[in-house]
This record gives structure tokens, C-alpha cells and sequence, in this order.
């Protein structure tokens, strides 16, 4: 349903941004996919994407923490159709300790790169008359925790840009829209295991479901596949009236 769709997902060399890349590339986008670095394994990812799916698949390095990167990638792909802002990173501390760097680094690559990318990419979109925008918050965009005040406050605002983009593409052939997960299991998420399971001496099972997923209702971790599916949804025509809205994809998180 994507064919000559070109789509830009930021921060995809892993994680949930290839799970998404390969679900717009498995509905026919010419997909590019993006991390800061850029090294052989990265140009593969892209080359195997092509090869499974058919599709052009192109990796361009560009660090999301610099806006004038952010909107040199936006050009060196050529504009696009599909904007999937999803670079992120965590940092956790309590306020009072909390490393300014580290706040400054999680507001650049989680919030100022979504509105760097999408300034970019609206006047080609405009002159299509035809685009999709989707910004990867998170249950935090929409809740909150201890200890992660840079990330609340980076994802809140993420869902800030989202409503504020759609209000001013309303009507243009344009949407814009938040995806919210909850936890997913991403190798991030899967590395924080056998430490979990240390400190609160359980098993796997037992510390995913007691200790990871405890806010999760449904016990059960998000995919990659799922948010993928989300954003192809949020590309297709049955979403073209669905912009400025937040899409909790958390296993009834949010619901609590
Ligand atoms: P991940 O670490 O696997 O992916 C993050 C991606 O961003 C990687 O591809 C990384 O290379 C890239 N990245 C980091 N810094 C960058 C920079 N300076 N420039 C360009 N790219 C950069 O983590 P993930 O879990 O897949 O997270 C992806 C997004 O989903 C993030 O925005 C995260 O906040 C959000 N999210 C994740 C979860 C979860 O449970 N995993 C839950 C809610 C929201």
C-alpha cells in the first residue's frame, strides 16, 4: 500500500525504529534508515532490508542530537513522504543529580530533533499535497515516573509537536500523529534483564512480569512488529482523518 512512498525513520539501526523501517519496507516504501553512526553493519541493514522486501533501502549517518544534521538528512534523502521520528535515549537520576549533559543530550535527540526533521520535510510534503508524519513518544509523553525528568519532559513534549504539526497541516493531505508504547522489547530492554534478575534475585519469567512489566497490565511486552504495524496503519487511507491524536500502544498503561 506504500509504493512510491518514500519514508525517513530516525534512529532505526535498531530496535523499534527497524522494526519499523522493515514494516514500511514490507508495505513497498522506499525506506532510509538513520543512527549517528556509520559503519559497514549499518550500510548492510539497509541492503538486506532491500534484498527481503524489494524495495530501495538507503542508511544515511546523520546524529540526531545536531539540527543542522537533522535537516541535512531530510535533504540528503531527497525530502519525503513518510517522517518517523523515533530517535531516542534514556537517561535516569533525580532532578537535583541529574547531569545537565545528559538533560540536554535527551531534549536534542528526543524532542528538538522531531522539530528540526519535520521543518524540513513539510514544504515538500505541502507541495505533494500528501504526507504522514509519526513521532515515537511513549507511555511517558502521557504519564509520568521518577527519575526521568529529561524523558517525561522531552516525550510530553513530542506530543506537544504532534498536536501543534497536525493543527497546522490540517486539511492538506498531511497528518501527524504520537505513537505511545509502553515497554517493548528492544535489545535495550532485553540487555536490562540478566541485571534485573540479579538485584531482585528471580528468574527471567518472574522478573519481566513482577519488575519490568509491573505498569504494564497486560503482563506482556510490546513488539517491534506492533509499532511497525501502528505506523503503517497510520499511513494508510483508512487513517487520513486520524491526525493531532496520540496512539497508546501499552497494554493498557495509560489506562491505570
Ligand atoms: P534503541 O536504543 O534500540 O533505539 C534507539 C535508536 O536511536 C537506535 O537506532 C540508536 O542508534 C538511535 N540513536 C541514538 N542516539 C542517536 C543520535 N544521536 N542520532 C541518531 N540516532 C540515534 O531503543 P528503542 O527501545 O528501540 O527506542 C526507540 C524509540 O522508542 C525511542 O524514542 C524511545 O524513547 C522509544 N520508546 C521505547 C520504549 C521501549 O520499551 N523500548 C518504550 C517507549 C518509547
Amino acid at each position: 500500500i506504500l509504493q512510491g512512498k518514500r519514508a525517513v525513520v530516525t534512529g532505526s539501526n535498531s530496535g523499534i525504529g527497524l522494526g519499523i523501517a522493515e514494516e514500511l519496507a514490507k508495505a513497498g516504501a522506499e525506506v532510509i534508515i538513520n543512527s549517528f553512526t556509520d559503519r559497514p553493519e549499518d550500510h548492510a541493514l539497509a541492503a538486506d532490508l532491500a534484498a527481503r522486501h524489494g524495495v530501495a533501502v538507503r542508511y544515511i549517518a546523520a546524529d540526531m542530537s545536531d539540527g543542522a544534521a537533522c535537516r541535512a538528512l531530510i535533504e540528503q534523502a531527497g525530502g519525503c513522504d513518510i517522517l518517523v521520528n523515533n530517535a531516542g535515549i534514556q537517561h535516569v537520576a533525580p532532578i537535583d543529580e541529574f547531569p545537565v549533559d545528559a538533560w540536554n543530550r535527551i531534549i536534542a535527540i528526543n524532542l528538538n530533533s522531531a522539530f528540526h526533521t519535520t521543518a524540513a520535510a513539510l514544504p515538500g510534503m505541502r507541495a505533494k499535497g500528501w504526507g504522514r508524519i509519526v513521532n515515537v513518544a511513549s507511555a511517558h509523553g502521557l504519564t509520568a515516573s521518577p527519575f526521568k525528568s529529561a524523558y517525561v519532559a522531552a516525550k510530553h513534549g513530542v506530543v506537544g509537536l504532534s498536536k501543534t504539526t497536525a493543527l497546522e497541516t490540517a486539511g492538506q493531505g498531511i497528518t501527524c500523529n504520537a505513537v505511545c508504547p509502553g515497554y517493548v522489547l528492544t535489545p535495550l530492554v532485553e540487555a536490562q534483564i540478566p541485571d534485573q534478575m540479579k538485584v531482585h534475585n528471580m528468574d527471567r519469567e518472574t522478573v519481566i512480569r513482577e519488575v519490568m512489566l509491573q505498569r504494564q497490565p497486560s503482563r506482556q511486552f510490546a513488539t517491534t512488529e506492533q509499532m511497525g504495524g501502528t505506523v503503517v496503519f497510520l499511513c494508510s487511507p483508512h487513517a487520513d482523518q486520524i491526525t493531532g491524536t496520540a496512539i497508546s500502544v501499552d497494554g493498557g498503561w495509560t489506562a491505570l
